[in-house]
């Protein structure tokens, strides 16, 4: 591991929080430092208060932030003396902790401190860097690991037994500090759970940092024990969406809300997932406490969700009988499965709780493979994971974080999703918490957000196998479908019936009918598994009440559709799949009316372009956004009791009336 320190870069952080900014983000670059909001920094630095008194305070990394993308503003001030104090108290429940971390503070908006403020402040350097390095964690998560460490490192760190985070782990590293430091002291190692590295400046407490981890990767190179051998494994290439969708549908149960599982099946996960050993090594919980918290459990095997859940109520049953808020359990689904054929999977109530999920148990996997070919994964006990599951602090962050959106663990896919409506849905859904697959023929749609909810597509919908394969790699990144927002469609110039070719009728029934039956046909498995009940929303036509002359194709087609879903409705109710239509009209912020074609029609009914976008009965100009948010609507609780509706979003048009 390679120092990253830069004396040009570094020049552009002037002070000593800047500095303090600066290597902070150096940790955070490398991956097999820190994790996704993992470890954690500090520096103490002297300042006037507002009565122009001197005050020591610790600036410490605040919760809510990761390392890598840190500003000064995510350093929380904390008076150092204070925390000097607490940390010579018997007792401090975590509760108390907290609150004096935030009562303690200078400045009223910065974030909560991190759980291992007090003991940064503890130690007596300036610069304090903490991570959960991967190779610390291999080293001290086997058998001997106790006398490698002391075999790599001599007397240069103090060596601290495991203990979950906490004030009792402050008190116990400031104890160990005090019997086993010295002058010429690098650092501290903290057993199954990482390492912590100080220093005068924030480039000497760096640089000890890259130094010690990569006195521990050495070891490991030495042992045979840091390259991994590549993976060699069959990846299964057979259609799996449906297995997945009912593995969620499962998980959601047990969960009590839908959540969203992603499938990781690449050859890393997959190797794993299929050793014979996995019941064994993978069931001695996760490589350091920080990411118990984060993957929250044991990772399960095979799919017996029920079986998993029933085996973490008795644990709790077991270990927390005086728990104060019993009921305040975390939810007993598990957060990561590994399967035989889908390698890695993992669970979120939202996408980025999945991906974080993923990227850690990755990163498990190969500690657990080296620690292996060390001799022997031996982790924490049972029961200190447990310990860390219910520990306070967590439940104070469960109750703090508020009522999730409406759609949250929910999957939505939206046709004709690159423009005008189907874009219009697209942004309705995922503001209500929703991951989207967008598909459209225009490669645009790869391209329209670059966000871990959202998966664009380019996918003709007339081609059934570029929709099953699309159908495929959508489940396999959120884990099933809960609605279908049925958009793409086309809209023919004028044409009278008496010379309207056979191919332009065709051509206009394969996308705006055929395609949906095809769609409809897919996705009605998956529909069928959605926890909350399948949802489909056309977009119809007032064409449809309403048809107009030369537009013969087009009216006939959405007819045809609207029919289709009246059918569906009948045949689906019985499967919770609930299907329900809209029929906007003269919807102008779409690609087909560009201003010329405005002004045409216009033109041709004697009106100003604004009086003919108004022209309805409300005299309102209808937009995609009001329909892509009624069709949202549509898929929430207002419509639970509703199928084959049918709804015109169109300022009220009188034909129709
Ligand atoms: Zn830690």
């Amino acid at each position: 591991m390679k120092s990253l320190w830069n004396d040009q870069e570094a020049s552009q952080y002037p002070g000593e929080l800047d500095l303090r900014v600066y290597t902070s983000r150096l940790l955070g670059r490398d991956t097999t430092l820190v994790l996704h909001g993992g470890g954690n920094t500090s520096v103490k630095i002297t300042e006037k208060n507002i009565l122009g008194e001197d005050e020591t305070l610790l600036y410490v990394k605040g919760s809510g932030w990761d390392l890598e993308t840190i500003e000064a503003a995510g350093f929380a001030p904390v008076r150092l003396n204070h925390m000097l104090a607490l940390a010579k108290l018997e007792t401090l429940s975590d509760p108390q902790m907290v609150n004096e971390l935030v009562t303690h503070m200078t400045r009223a908006s910065a974030p909560t401190s991190s759980v291992e403020t007090i003991l940064h402040a503890t130690l007596p350097y300036k610069y304090v860097d903490h991570t959960h390095a991967d190779a610390i964690v291999t080293l001290t998560n086997t058998a001997a690991g106790l006398n490698r460490v002391k075999r790599i490192y001599g007397n240069a760190v103090v060596i601290v037994p495991y203990i979950m985070p906490g004030f009792d782990l402050a008190r116990l590293c400031a104890q160990a500090y005090a019997e086993q430091a010295h002058k010429d002291t690098l650092g501290m190692i903290l057993m199954n759970h990482g390492i912590f590295s100080f220093g005068p400046t924030a480039k000497i407490a760096y640089e000890r940092m890259i130094s010690l981890v990569t006195r521990a990767e050495q070891y490991l190179v030495r042992r045979r024990a840091w390259s991994l051998p590549a993976p060699i494994v069959g990846i299964p290439n057979e259609p799996q969406r449906l297995e997945i969708a009912n593995l969620r549908r499962d998980i959601s149960a047990v969960a009590g809300f839908p959540v969203i599982l992603a499938t990781d099946s690449d050859p890393n996960s997959l190797a794993f997932a299929c050793r014979d050993d996995v019941a064994v090594i993978s069931q001695q919980g996760p490589a350091t406490p920080d990411h118990v918290i984060r993957t929250k459990r044991l990772p399960c095997l095979g799919r017996d969700i029920d079986a998993y859940a029933a085996a973490y109520k008795a644990y709790f049953d077991e270990y927390a009988p005086t728990a104060k808020e019993p009921k305040t359990m975390l939810d007993p689904a598990p957060r990561v499965i590994l399967d035989h054929d889908l390698g890695l999977c993992t669970v979120g109530r939202t996408v980025k709780d999945a991906a974080i999920v993923r990227d850690i148990y990755q990163h498990t996997i190969e500690v657990i493979l080296r620690a292996t070919a060390l001799g022997g994964w031996q982790a924490l006990p049972a029961k200190d994971i447990f310990d860390m599951e219910y520990w306070d602090l967590e439940q104070a962050k469960l109750r703090k974080s508020g009522k999730p959106p409406q759609f949250a663990g929910e999957i939505a896919l939206v046709t004709g999703a690159a423009s005008g409506i189907g874009k219009a849905c697209v942004d309705a859904l995922l503001a209500r918490g929703a991951a989207v697959i967008g598909l459209d023929i225009n490669p645009a749609i790869t391209q329209l957000y670059k966000r871990p909810d959202f998966l664009g597509m380019v996918c003709d919908v007339t081609d059934e196998a570029a929709i099953a394969s699309a159908l495929e790699t959508g489940v396999r990144a959120f884990g099933g479908l809960d609605m279908l927002i049925l958009n793409a469609g086309i809209f023919p110039p004028g044409r009278r019936i008496d010379v309207l070719p056979i191919e332009e009728w065709r051509k206009v029934m394969g996308i705006n009918l055929d395609a949906n039956l095809i769609l409809m046909r897919e996705t009605h498995p998956l529909l069928k598994h959605a926890p909350k009940g399948g949802r489909v929303v056309i977009i119809g036509s007032k064409n449809v009440p309403a048809p107009g002359p030369g537009a013969a194709a087009y009216s006939a087609s959405k007819a045809a559709l609207n029919q289709l879903a009246r059918v569906a409705a009948l045949e689906w109710g019985k499967d919770g799949i609930r299907i329900n239509s809209l029929h906007p009209n003269a919807v102008f912020d779409t690609g087909i009316w560009t201003d010329e074609v405005l002004q045409a029609r216009a033109k041709h009914y004697g009106l100003s372009v604004k009086e003919y976008k108004r022209n309805n009965v409300l005299g309102v100009e209808v937009t995609s956004r009001d329909v892509a948010e009624l069709a949202a609507e549509m898929c929430g609780p207002l419509f639970a009791k509703t199928t084959a509706a049918q709804v015109p979003v169109d300022g009220g048009n009188e034909r129709v009336i």
